[in-house]
């Protein structure tokens, strides 16, 4: 792997990310699997449009660093390494707040609805997770549950970010969004969001399947308003809000319900 390759790569995207307006100031963060236990990672607190390919850190899974360095990785490694944990077949994840698709998770909105052909080809459907405090196990724990069968997220009153097996395809992923979520925006404002009919919808996810972008398993997994999805999809229809609840408060809940029933 030319690690320096990936650096300015990661540089590259960076720097396209400020252009296109998807993030500002020192906001999100963009990272490279370059061997199992090997990330690189653009460096905390520095303005992604103005970035030099030897700022990028160094650091294993956990976000220790493994080169000395000036900088030291975002707060936010966290997301990077839940995603690079539950998907061996990722090896770049970028993380930006991107305004139209940010607007959709402060609005409270997934991206569930197929309006887009090529969206449904390329992306598939992007929920939203519940709000975390970024850098905590909160936010790590509000994505997990999608990432088996998605490769972006929104993340409620926060941002959104996007994954693949290269930094490139990443990037593409999230700049669809982005460009979906606007697409979507406008076509709302016009007062009317056709959507794909559902059997339109299967046959774009078999032509999917076909070109391998995705496994036959994920179908049921996404998260589309199409009647193919499975009903203990653990995603909340649009619009609904999102309910995080512990173990504990969990099991209190279902021993109340019990509890009611028996009276
Ligand atoms: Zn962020």
């Amino acid at each position: 792997m030319d690690e320096q390759r990936i650096r300015e790569e990661i540089v590259e995207i960076a720097t396209r990310c400020y252009d296109r307006g998807l993030l500002v100031a020192g906001d999100g963060n963009i990272s490279a699997r370059v061997a199992p236990n090997r990330v690189i990672a653009t460096p905390s607190g520095v303005s992604k449009g103005w970035m030099k390919p030897e700022m990028m850190v160094v650091v294993d899974i956990e976000g220790n660093p493994l080169e000395p360095s000036d900088f030291s990785v975002s707060s936010e490694w966290p997301m990077h390494r839940v995603i690079y944990q539950a998907r061996p077949d990722i090896n770049a994840v970028v993380h930006a707040h991107p305004p139209y698709a940010t607007g959709f998770a402060v609005a409270g909105l997934s991206l569930s609805k197929a309006i887009l052909s090529e969206v449904v080809l390329t992306l598939g459907c992007v929920p939203l997770a519940a709000y975390g405090t970024p850098s905590t196990r909160e936010l790590t724990d509000a994505i997990e549950p999608y990432l088996e069968f998605h490769d972006a997220l929104l993340m409620a009153n926060h941002g959104a970010v996007a994954f693949a097996d290269t930094i490139e395809k990443a990037f593409n992923k999230l700049e669809t969004l982005e460009h979906t979520c606007k697409i979507s925006f406008i076509a709302r404002s016009l007062g009317n969001e056709n959507t794909i009919p559902d059997r339109a919808v299967e046959k774009l996810f078999e032509i999917r399947e076909r070109n391998g972008a995705m496994r036959p398993e994920a179908r049921t997994g996404q998260v589309c308003s199409i009647s193919l999805i499975s009903p203990i999809s653990p995603i909340p229809d649009e619009g609904n809000e999102q309910v995080t609840l512990s173990r504990a408060e969990l099991v209190e809940l279902l021993m109340e319900s019990a509890r009611l029933f028996q009276r």
